[in-house]
């Protein structure tokens, strides 16, 4: 445990301040990663120029089966183009094989298979905004304690078919236990009961960089409001398709899916 803890101090809080270029966090697949470029300057990453704040900073999201190096190019006051490579950690995630056990065939009802395909394009929609706020350079924080029973990347792979993996950080809390913001940002989704995450909460800290509680039994804040770190914002649930009451908090950069884990550390002790 504490081993794991150094691990990611080593990961998440080494500063590089070269090339002009200031960056924090995770340079590791599902990382997140905080810049400031110099004055003047923009910065491009995957052929696209990223949106600055006031203070020019930007933030870029890794995927879960991110390619082992990322480049970035500044662009400085004249026009001139440099680019810079940065290698990005592979990571090896829990694969849990089941093979010989009959697989369940449910005839998919269409009726939930359409709602289930509307209700992934709304928080899709939700996740496209390339709001112009700040929160997304604070220091996240647990959106509740307690101890946690599933993790990001991890997948299972029935009779050699692999499953969509699990992209959030899941919390085992009874039901009606209060969910805090991580971090600041505005409502961009509150649904009560989608069929498979049941009560669905969607938060965007700006730049593109957003969270999604699901399986919620109480949603506190409405679509638009503002809302402020540590702000009570939910309860846990078990809507939707959830086995028991905890809380999947999921984090997306865009569509990428990012780890929340790596954005606040070790689970403080309960
Ligand atoms: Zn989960």
């Amino acid at each position: 445990m504490k081993r794991r803890f150094f691990v990611f101090l080593l990961f998440s809080l080494v500063s590089i301040h070269a090339f002009g270029l200031e960056l924090r966090g995770s340079w590791q697949q599902g990382g997140v990663i905080v810049g400031k470029v110099p004055d003047g300057s923009q910065i491009e990453y995957r052929g696209k120029k990223l949106q600055l704040s006031s203070l020019r900073e930007f933030v870029i999201g890794l995927g879960r089966d991110a390619p082992d190096h990322a480049t970035l190019v500044v662009i400085d006051a004249q026009g001139g183009r440099t680019e810079h490579r940065f290698a990005v950690k592979q990571r090896s995630y829990n694969i849990q094989r089941v093979t010989g056990v009959p697989q369940q065939t449910v005839e998919p009802d269409p009726e939930q298979v359409a709602r289930a395909r509307r209700e992934a394009q709304m928080a899709a929609d939700a996740r496209k905004g390339n709001l112009p706020l700040r929160f997304f350079a604070q220091e996240f924080v647990w959106p509740l304690v307690g101890p946690i029973t599933g993790v990001y990347g991890s997948q299972r792979v029935y009779n050699g078919v692999p499953n969509t993996p699990h992209y959030g950080v899941d919390i085992a809390r009874p039901v009606g236990t209060v969910v805090n913001a991580p971090a600041g940002g505005v409502v961009t989704l509150v649904h009560p009961d989608m069929f498979f995450s049941g009560g669905t909460l969607i938060i965007d800290h700006g730049h593109g960089l957003s969270s999604t509680f699901i399986h919620l039994s109480e949603i506190l804040v409405k679509k638009g409001d503002e809302i402020v770190q540590g702000q009570a914002i939910a309860k846990v649930g078990k809507t939707g398709r959830a086995t028991g009451p905890h809380l999947d908090w999921r984090m997306n950069w865009f569509e990428e899916r990012v780890d929340p884990q790596l954005l606040v550390g070790a689970m403080p002790s309960q």
